[in-house]
């Protein structure tokens, strides 16, 4: 069982796996790539992943069996252990609790080389109607208190398979990183009685000089102190503090300014490895007032080094507004 271990100083936790620990030789292991071929996510190899837990498929087709257009399977190696129960203890002054939690994947087409710059809009729909269904039905365990929707895009942003896909990881801890947007969300909240995402949107579209997308619902921006060139983020411009709580309509204005930003950042970057994270508040919803949804989109074109590590502070070689001025150039809708 895989553990989660606390920082005493940082209060960062670490998640450890015990079972089959990897040794020294088994680093650098590089992902190797699959043309199809034997692609575990592919249609016709549905036996080689665990029983799906969901899809979304043609009619008169059956579970585990090809016909799928989005297929969502536990992951075959979690980082977090669906069953058992935490068990938080302490020895002296390390916490640690068993690592309980769910870990699946979202496989987003049965098209091995499909991506979201090929897709259509009508699958980008539903890859984020999955999202939002597993959100749903994850809440109700009580034992988690964070549900992380997130993907790695291409080798070097971490995906160690070729054929589209996200994850999902729910968790029993509130992340660190959500854990510092909630604070400082609330700090502002209670200076100024308003949501400091809700502000940040509004002073956003009236200077317009970092929007990248925009429609009914949503808008995309690059955001004032971007970490990374080409960082990105999309928001509800209506307040929502829970992705879970995105209705219907809503779903087909998000797919679409997900849709038309990814196209955007991929056309202009040359289909760059990229990550990205949906924000939401916490499983309690304490915050329901001061925290507001988002998606960040990170491309990655800079390494992470030493001074990024020693400091907390991010050097961007790429101005934000320079950033919006060259993806509102990409010539995509
Ligand atoms: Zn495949
Ligand atoms: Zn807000
Ligand atoms: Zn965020």
């Amino acid at each position: 069982m895989p553990q989660l271990r606390k920082d005493p100083v940082t209060k960062r936790w670490v998640i450890t796996i015990h079972e089959n620990p990897k040794g020294p030789r088994d680093f650098p292991v590089l992902p190797t790539d699959t043309n199809g071929h034997n692609c575990p996510f592919c249609p016709g190899h549905e036996s080689q992943t665990p029983q799906e837990v969901m899809s979304y498929r043609e009619p008169n087709t059956l579970p585990n069996q090809p016909g799928w257009r989005v297929r969502v399977v536990p992951n075959r190696y979690p980082a977090l252990q669906i069953e058992g129960d935490l068990d938080r203890t302490g020895i002296g002054l390390y916490d640690m609790m068993n690592g309980i939690g769910a870990h699946e994947v979202i496989i987003e087409t049965p098209d091995h080389h499909g991506g979201f710059d090929t897709m259509s809009r009508d699958q980008v729909l539903k890859i984020v109607t999955s999202y939002a269904d597993r959100y749903r039905d994850l809440k109700r365990d009580r034992r988690f208190r964070y549900i992380l929707i997130f993907k790695n895009s291409g080798a070097a942003a971490g995906a160690s398979l070729d054929h589209p896909h996200s994850q999902l990881i729910a968790t029993p801890i509130i992340p660190k990183r959500v854990m510092e947007e909630v604070e400082g969300a609330k700090q502002y909240f209670y200076y100024k009685e308003r949501c400091v995402f809700c502000d940040v949107i509004r002073q956003e579209l009236s200077s317009g000089s970092r929007i990248i997308h925009e429609n009914e619902n949503f808008v995309a921006f690059a955001p004032f102190a971007s970490r990374f060139p080409f960082e990105t983020w999309i928001a509800p411009k209506d307040h929502k503090a829970s992705f879970g709580d995105i209705e219907e309509g809503e779903l087909e204005t998000f797919a679409s300014a997900l849709h038309g930003t990814l196209r955007k950042l991929i056309k202009t970057l040359n289909s760059p490895p990229f990550n990205f994270i949906i924000h939401t508040s916490p499983c309690d919803e304490l915050c329901t007032d001061y925290y507001h949804w988002h998606l960040e989109i990170m491309p990655r074109l800079t390494k992470v080094a030493g001074f990024e590590w020693g400091s907390g502070f991010y050097v961007n070689p790429v101005p934000p507004e320079e950033a919006a001025r060259h993806l509102l150039q990409s010539g995509v809708a």
